[in-house]
């Protein structure tokens, strides 16, 4: 989510949830010795009530002996027994939502499996998905419909966790989920078991991949499957599993045959699919939307436009995208987020491209370049929670490296193990990536786009009645740049040294707008 172009640009800004909780930032000194390896989360879900109550486990691995373990759970969920190794510990729970487990001795290094039982009215999201947190819905027939988001405010807002992008658990997520009878639970990877109750059932969901925390949520609803079969570019079958409403299961079909050509283009520029060994899904949420690993919530209402004649859906295809960008590409913390959302986005922009041709993307991108506020630096250092996102850089990029570097390089970014899975990334790496697939140092440009609030500065100084000099400010260069003078549009190198260009009038620099650019003529 945290998107899109041009009006969806604002939520950014909403990285604060209902309960003023923020994923991320500073990773604690005492959670910098944990390595998680592994999440379950069993609970009843009531809800008429609005509650939840049971148990999370946590495997993780400790580097060094720790007189304490820090988890983080929101406040409001009360803890009522702790236990480490299975004995039972001392805890603390404290108003900036922690959970505080102090050992009668220090806890020794290696494997340390905690199992804490808790309950509560989980927060309510104010404004899902960009302020999230539980959403008590229900479906036009009054059936209980509820979803979770929590990308800003992380996973703590429902079950104790390491809350911090730069840990995810590597051997996957355990959701064993129970809610009253006739409704269904969908959830992240594969369905293990439904075990049925007199009044309730239990679905217990399982992911064997890594997975973000923000993602490890479960949706529940009157739903029904609708299935495609699908195989990948790589040849792998994996199911395509919509969690309808029962009301709308009349929809899920079609919606399938356009996630299918997603898929399709993102497999063409991205490799593979993610995760071939679970499933392609898609959850019907009552909020707009939002990346969920192997169950992207979709809730835009079956709401398509036409794109090269056929039936599209953009926000399916966004968040869809996501399943690259932001849950196969991770970036190691919310500073690094424009590697997940920009390039998400640019995978929205090569859709018009595949259907519709360069012409119709180019027109999108100067479209975009032309809308974008540039206020704040994308960037902002290691450690900030918040920032900007924009697609337009990646369409920067491929203008200076060209196609052929491009286009094989952002496959690599999406496919290499370095970047991938378990691999978290920064943008060094993506700039380190691209500077040595074009051999050009990139490293003055990313840090005019990203770190900086300012744009290619370009001066354009009379000389003559035909002779003009055009430079670059405030970048060494070369960089490539269209000039269109009357005779027509070529590229060259400009440098901060200035070139020499004969035109009968002013010459236009960079008409096709590949820059976000500030001209001065003189
Ligand atoms: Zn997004």
């Amino acid at each position: 989510m945290r998107f899109l172009l041009l009006t969806f640009l604002l939520s950014v800004a909403v990285l604060a949830g209902a309960q003023n909780l923020r994923s991320g930032g500073r990773l604690k000194t005492e959670q910098a010795i944990m390595d998680i390896r592994h999440y379950s989360v069993t609970l009843d879900v009531d809800p008429v009530k609005e509650f939840i109550a049971g148990s999370t486990e946590i495997r993780l691995v400790l580097v060094t002996r720790a007189p304490e373990l820090i988890l983080d759970l929101w406040h409001e969920m009360t803890v009522s027994q702790v236990w480490v190794n299975g004995a039972k510990e001392s805890f603390v729970q404290t108003p900036d939502d922690l959970l505080k487990i102090r050992g009668v001795i220090p806890f020794e290094k290696g494997k340390v499996h905690i199992k804490v039982a808790y309950s509560g009215k989980p927060g309510v999201a104010e404004r899902p998905p960009w302020v999230g947190g539980f959403q008590w819905s229900k479906d036009s027939k009054g059936n209980p419909w509820i979803a979770i988001s929590c990308q800003g405010e992380g996973a703590k807002i429902y079950f104790p966790c390491k809350d911090h992008p730069s840990d995810e658990p590597d051997e996957g997520a355990d959701l064993i989920i129970s809610v009253p009878t006739g409704l269904t639970v969908a959830g992240p990877g594969l369905l293990k078991k439904v075990t049925h109750e007199k009044t309730t059932d239990t679905f217990h969901w399982s992911t064997a991949y890594t997975i973000n925390n923000y993602c490890i949520v479960f949706n529940v609803g009157k739903y029904q499957k609708v299935s495609r079969p699908y195989t990948t570019v790589a040849g792998h079958s994996v199911p395509m599993d919509f969690y309808v409403l029962e009301e709308h299961a009349g929809q899920g079909p079609h919606l399938l045959e356009l996630l299918e050509r997603s898929c399709r283009v993102l497999e063409n520029y991205f490799g593979e699919y993610p995760w071939v060994k679970e499933k392609i899904g898609v959850a019907e949420t009552p909020h707009l939307g939002m990346e969920h690993q192997t169950l992207i919530a979709y809730g835009n209402k079956f709401n398509y436009v036409k794109l090269g004649g056929q039936d599209f859906d953009w926000l399916l295809h966004h968040e869809f995208g996501h399943e690259w960008w932001g849950n196969k590409v991770t970036g190691k913390d919310w500073a690094h987020m424009w590697i997940q959302e920009g390039i998400c986005s640019f995978g929205d922009a090569l859709m018009t491209r595949e259907m519709e041709g360069e012409p119709a993307y180019l027109k999108r991108m100067q479209q975009t370049a032309l809308h974008i506020a540039n206020t704040k630096p994308i960037v902002q250092g290691e450690e900030v929670d918040t920032d900007e996102t924009y697609q337009g850089f990646m369409h920067t990029l491929r203008f200076v490296t060209g196609d052929n570097v491009f286009f094989p390089a952002l496959k690599q970014l999406a496919t290499g193990s370095h970047y991938t899975y378990d691999s978290l990334v920064t943008t060094d790496d993506v700039e380190r990536l691209f500077s040595k697939a074009s051999k050009k140092p990139l490293k003055p440009l990313f840090d005019l786009y990203l770190r900086s609030t300012q744009k290619v500065d370009f001066n354009v100084k009379q000389l003559s009645d035909t002779t003009y000099t055009i430079k670059l400010v405030n970048l060494d260069g070369p960089l490539p740049v269209q000039i269109s003078t009357p005779l027509g549009t070529r590229t060259e190198q400009v440098t901060n040294k200035g070139i020499s260009v004969t035109s009968h009038g002013w010459p236009l620099v960079d008409p096709n707008v590949y820059y976000f650019k500030k001209v001065t003529l003189e």
